[in-house]
């Protein structure tokens, strides 16, 4: 087993013994800054880009590296879920495996995309751009980067995520993608005894909401729509509300299915389906608010040729078979793709327990991993 220079292992411990959880901007950005001064070692070019929401503290790491027509974008990031004050701060040794906060997720990522570029080093594919992106919100779904992700997969042709492979070494070819819906609904409230017959109730029209909205799912297609908030401000039984609150998630595969969802939640969310019948009743008002909109990407035509070149490798260089596969939760990734744009995600360590006290990398995979992107580049550059 090759394993890595005592140096890596200092970086990476350091990172996971660094809180950076995504509510910590200072310690992200501190982990930022060591990756910093490695990717600057590589010979990345390097630079800070600002988050477009007003005041946010965080800043990406973004860097490139070659000058060749084919362009890549390899992405990671410095943030986790450990808050400041968890009990779980520290990195905790064993010969072959580490226990620690991020340290798969995604200190190890970084680290991995990181050692891929050092192994491409040597015989750098002089075809190859690389894209290489330290992201600081990942865990809060990316916030104030989507427009910036995006660009990145305009320009890319190739997006590999550095997120920890699946728990059993697989990794990644398609994300769902998912949407949060909330429809607020005003109208002028009354006694449920007297009132009935002259008021528009927002009760109703947001049990109507949640029926068609329900509707949306499509088993089929694996797009689920689901009712997750219905709200009055009514306290008693005999109270026609003046508000009423619906909140929507929306889970889906392909991105067509996203926009079928989302085209009619913009028509229910808004037009109430409870008309006055008479100008004396006052019509009711709605108003939609899209708090998430994640794209999902598929597993393109595209894509299945590198899985598979992936896969070989990881069993030539692992000796274990694994799987190409779909993963539940959205990542950076996700805001990067677009319709045809391949993306290999899960490239970073193994390991298992994410998000979790028991987060566990195996450590001999930071070198193999790094070696199976490095060859899967040199493979693409071609
Ligand atoms: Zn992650």
């Amino acid at each position: 087993m090759e394993t890595l220079s005592a140096r890596h292992l200092d970086v990476l411990r350091a990172w996971v013994n660094q809180n950076s959880h995504t509510d910590n901007p200072d310690g992200v950005r501190k982990v930022q800054a060591s990756a910093h001064e490695e990717a600057f070692r590589l010979g990345l070019t390097l630079q800070w880009v600002p988050s477009t929401l007003p005041n946010a503290p965080h800043q990406a790491l973004y860097g490139t590296r070659g000058n060749g027509p084919k362009h890549v974008v390899l992405v990671c990031h410095a943030d986790t879920v450990f808050p400041k004050d968890s009990a779980f701060q520290k990195c905790i040794e064993n010969p072959d495996h580490w226990i620690g906060p991020g340290v798969i997720d995604d200190k190890g990522g970084i680290l991995v995309s990181l050692l891929a570029i050092e192994e491409l080093n040597a015989s750098f594919p002089e075809t190859v751009t690389i894209h290489w992106i330290c992201m600081p919100t990942e865990e809060t779904g990316s916030q104030g980067y989507h427009s910036f992700l995006a660009d990145l997969g305009r320009k890319a042709e190739l997006v590999l995520g550095f997120e920890p492979a699946l728990p059993d070494g697989s990794i990644i070819a398609s994300r769902r993608g998912n949407q949060w819906f909330q429809i607020d609904i005003r109208g002028r409230g009354g006694h449920a005894g007297r009132d009935a017959t002259t008021l528009l109730n927002p009760a109703l029209e947001a049990a109507l909401v949640a029926g068609h909205a329900t509707e949306l799912s499509d088993e089929a297609s694996r797009t689920s729509v689901t009712v997750t908030g219905l709200e009055t401000n009514s306290p008693t039984f005999n109270t026609i509300p003046s508000t009423a609150r619906v909140k929507i998630d929306g889970r889906f595969e392909h991105s067509a299915e996203g926009e079928r969802v989302l085209s009619h939640i913009q028509n229910i969310g808004t037009v109430p389906f409870l008309k006055p019948k008479t100008d004396a009743v006052q019509p009711l008002t709605k108003t939609l608010k899209i708090l998430e909109n994640c794209p999902a990407f598929s597993r393109t035509p595209n894509v299945d040729a590198l899985a598979q070149f992936a896969l070989n490798t990881i069993q030539k260089i692992e000796g274990i078979e694994v799987e190409v596969r779909t993963s539940g939760g959205s990542a950076d990734s996700n805001y990067i793709s677009r319709p045809g744009l391949p993306i290999l995600d899960g490239l970073g360590p193994r390991g298992s327990g994410m998000h979790t006290e028991q987060e566990r990398l195996e450590l001999s995979s930071l070198k193999t991993r790094a070696q199976v992107t490095a060859s899967l580049l040199r493979h693409w550059g071609k």
